[in-house]
């Protein structure tokens, strides 16, 4: 699955970028939200449903930023809430990420 450079939320657009390694807080991690800079990032290495799974929920922490949720629910709960989510968007429905912006 291509996952696409830019998305927009709410209007805004976030990057979303594959690096090659990823700690949050001195932590190993597959994906993260940057809030500050718009960008969504993904290690690379990540494969078809690992990948779909790792994107959609980093999209999902943006999206709870972007509608001002992001803060007002525990790290727990967006966590749950953002796996969750994830793997049910991936098995109930085919998702064709936009590869160009208009
Ligand atoms: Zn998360």
């Amino acid at each position: 699955m291509k996952i696409p450079a830019v998305v927009l939320i709410k209007g805004v657009e976030w990057k979303v970028k594959r690096v090659w390694k990823l700690q949050v807080d001195g932590e190993d991690c597959l994906g993260s939200t940057d809030s500050d800079k718009r960008e969504i990032k993904i290690v690379h290495g990540l494969k078809g449903e690992e990948l779909l799974d790792c994107y959609l929920h980093e999209y999902l922490h943006a999206i709870f930023f972007e509608y001002g949720m992001y803060h007002s629910m525990s790290t727990d709960i967006s966590e749950i809430i953002s796996h969750n989510f994830a793997s049910e968007l991936r098995t109930n429905f085919t998702i064709k990420p936009r590869t160009k912006l208009r």
